[in-house]
């Protein structure tokens, strides 16, 4: 008998276990057994041919409509080209070789699975030299009903070249013969209080259901065991930096926070008075906050970090604000004290009384400036410091550091927000305040933001204009192209501003692939300054300029001094420049969905209305496209990063190529089963309360560590 932690070598011999491991990482009977099958063939139900795709490693389960022989041209020997249908399409294999004995095998008629790689041969689908293996449809006389059901399904595993789906089958039959009852990981009142089989039950069910009914409930306890895991590492995280120490920064009254708000030129959305309430308790507080704020791009995020600060400030610490960009920064840094006016000029003449100073503090700055921003860091002068990555690095001291504000965080790497959280020294750490405007929906922020406060704001300050967008089909109609140049003529004739934004610099080496490579900035320039912008002031931004540079483009633009920006991605997030109403986004489909929403944000922010248009060479029809429509069709940013994340892989989520790897999520599906993850939640911060190491527990415990490798838990750890 066998249990879950045995090797394979001694269950399914080693040469099976020594292909598995190689093939498929899979080493222990738990591995194979949670190699679940991508999907159920019924025998009689015959693979749709018209899904496959070209280059895809596939199994379909077809009948023989013809077989033909011919002799090979170059050699001696022969191709047996066997036609294989589902009724309505045809798809030849092609087996190469003097083989006789298959072409007995292989008679019109006969039922099998087929497994290779799709090729395509003179404009059709073509297996060569597949894998098969031949299925008997009159095999199943004299079988009770309950086995009729197990023999019509035939589970369809992920498999590999050399290892096709039925040898994988056979193992696990092997395996699921030999396995023993173990105790369950999962305690029998939680079984009860859900409804779900044992694992042991589940396990063989997965693998060969018995029924519909089966099926479902195996597949739902597994996803349980998947959304459990990884609850129980949230929830025990939770505990862990709730019992941390914060410096406590309660609201004072008649200080800076209190100047700045009376002299805000607008008047605060609900949202942003609402998330300020909030987040000025948890600052109050002695633990340190966690809170992930969203909101649309405009929503303005911004005022309400500031006023977060200004609280800090107060209490007499300092905060800091992170950027993904040295541009932004540099932008924020500005913004800042422009919103601050005199009260951001503390010591200097004309600084208000209560004032503070904002300091920039980055890589590129010139040696005397960045000596002075680092002393003003640390002698606790800078009641602000704006910066990169750079305010991370150890030599950057702060005197009383209470609260790190982290803007647009997608952008900013697991490893630059965890350096942070363990800043403020041994028990204490600083308040985080991470701001994103790609909505994330709840399910994924239950999972992967699930240490996190969540606050939304989701409404615009009242006179924001709408940006319309649309989908310049440059192949289709070259036309078109001549009448976005146009276009962008005429706003900047009215006095507005443009982006143009291109998928690549340009300036790296040529490479070798004969396709056309993205439309480059470097490329472009000269041929609009000759072409259709002739007679425009163009700047180019770009990631590779040096710092000081940058900063110069950015602020002419802001100020005016240019009608036209061409840029790639360093203007996606936070660039604000409200006289900016059209933005022309060329190659657009080489970009993700949210990645072109976060673009198009940067124009309509004034009173005028945006235009955001989307010039590609993706054809009708194809995916691609289809995401472009997406875009075009809805301004709706939690909309759009539901859509996001079904067009990609869902292990991308999690951070590491989670594909075909033994942890991660299998079964679960962030987006559709909110019931299961909802609840699971629940049940985890239940448990932990009750039991924080889990030494009650220990299926829960071994749960927990064995679905999460080291990786993923330290990922999660540093989200
Ligand atoms: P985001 O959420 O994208 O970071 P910002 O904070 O940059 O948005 O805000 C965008 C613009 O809206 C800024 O110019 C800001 O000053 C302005 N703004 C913020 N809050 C309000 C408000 N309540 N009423 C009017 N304008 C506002
Ligand atoms: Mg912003």
């Amino acid at each position: 008998m066998a249990v879950l932690a045995d090797r394979l070598t001694d269950v399914v011999g080693a040469r099976t276990a020594n292909a598995l491991a190689s093939a498929l990482d899979l080493h222990t009977v738990g591995d194979l057994l949670r190699h679940y099958p991508r999907r159920y063939a019924q025998r009689g139900e015959l693979t749709d041919i018209a899904g496959l795709e070209i280059g895809e490693h596939v199994t379909v389960l077809a009948r023989i409509e013809s077989t033909t022989k011919k002799p090979m041209r170059t050699r001696k020997g022969s191709i047996l080209e066997v036609t294989i249908t589902d009724g309505s399409r045809r798809l030849t294999c092609a087996f190469f070789g003097n083989q006789t004995w298959r072409e007995r095998e292989l008679r019109p008629g006969r039922t099998g699975l087929f497994a290779g790689k799709v090729t395509a041969f003179r404009r059709s689908l073509q297996l060569a030299n597949p894998e098969y293996e031949l299925i008997d449809s009159d095999s199943d006389d004299g079988l009770s009903t309950v086995d009729d059901f197990l023999s019509r399904i035939i589970p369809v595993y992920p498999a590999a070249q050399g290892l096709p789906s039925w040898r994988i089958s056979k193992a696990v039959h092997q395996t699921l013969e030999m396995l023993d009852a173990e105790p369950d990981p999962l305690p029998e009142w939680l079984r009860r209080e859900h409804g779900l089989p044992t694992l042991f039950e589940a396990l063989h069910a997965i693998h060969r259901p018995r029924s519909d009914a089966e099926l479902r409930s195996a597949r739902m306890r597994l996803k349980w065991d998947e959304a459990l895991a990884v609850q129980l590492v949230l929830a025990q995280r939770r505990r862990s930096t709730g019992g941390r120490t914060a410096p406590a920064c309660p609201p004072k009254s008649g200080g800076i926070a209190e100047a700045f708000d009376e002299r805000l030129p607008f008047r605060l959305t609900e949202g942003q008075r609402e998330v300020g309430e909030a987040i000025s308790a948890d600052l109050a507080g002695e633990h340190p906050m966690n809170r992930l704020l969203q909101g649309e791009v405009g929503s303005g995020k911004t005022v309400v970090a500031l006023r977060a600060m200004l609280q800090v400030v107060d209490a007499g610490r300092q905060a800091a604000l992170l950027a993904p960009t040295e541009v932004l920064a540099a932008q924020h840094a500005r913004s800042l004290r422009e919103l601050l006016g005199d009260l951001a000029r503390a010591g200097e003449l004309g600084g208000a009384e209560r004032a503070t100073r904002v300091t920039l503090l980055t890589g590129s700055l010139p040696a005397r400036q960045r000596k002075q921003a680092l002393l003003d860091a640390a002698s606790g002068a800078a009641g602000i410091v704006v910066g990169t990555h750079a305010l991370l690095g150890e030599h950057v001291s702060f005197a009383d550091l209470a609260l790190v504000v982290i803007d647009e965080q997608h952008r900013f790497g697991v490893e630059q927000r965890d350096a942070l959280r363990s800043r403020a020294g041994e028990d204490i750490s600083p308040h985080v305040l991470v701001m994103t405007a790609t909505p994330i929906p709840r399910t994924v922020a239950m999972t992967v933001y699930g240490d996190l406060e969540t606050s939304s704001l989701r409404q615009l300050p009242s006179g924001r204009s709408p940006i319309s967008t649309t989908v310049v089909p440059a192949a289709e109609k070259p036309a078109w192209l001549e009448r976005v140049w146009q276009r962008l003529r005429e706003e900047v004739a009215e006095g507005h501003q443009a982006y143009v934004v291109c998928p690549r610099i340009g300036d790296e080496p040529p490479s070798e692939k004969t396709e056309r490579p993205p439309v480059a900035v470097l490329d472009l320039v000269p041929e609009l300054e000759n072409g259709p912008l002739a007679g425009l002031r163009i700047g180019v931004l770009h990631g590779r300029l040096p710092g000081d540079e940058k900063d110069a483009v950015m602020r002419a633009f802001a100020a005016g001094e240019l009608d036209v920006l061409v840029a790639t991605t360093v203007i996606e997030v936070g660039v604000n420049v409200p006289n900016a109403t059209v933005m022309v986004i060329m190659d657009a489909d080489r970009f993700g969905v949210s990645q072109l929403h976060q673009l198009r944000g940067r124009v309509g922010r004034g009173n005028v209305p945006g235009l955001c248009l989307l010039v590609t060479e993706a054809l009708e029809g194809t995916s691609a496209r289809a995401r472009l429509a997406a875009v075009e069709s809805t301004t709706d940013g939690f909309e759009l990063s539901k859509l996001d994340l079904e067009l990609r892989r869902e292990g991308d989520i999690l951070g590491a190529a989670q594909s075909g790897k033994r942890s991660g999520l299998k079964l679960l599906s962030l987006l559709r089963d909110e019931e299961i993850i909802a609840r699971s939640r629940r049940v985890a911060q239940r448990v932990v309360a009750a039991d924080p190491e889990l030494t009650e527990h220990p299926g829960l415990a071994a749960l927990a560590a064995d679905m999460i490798d080291d990786e993923r838990a330290e990922y999660l750890e540093k989200t």
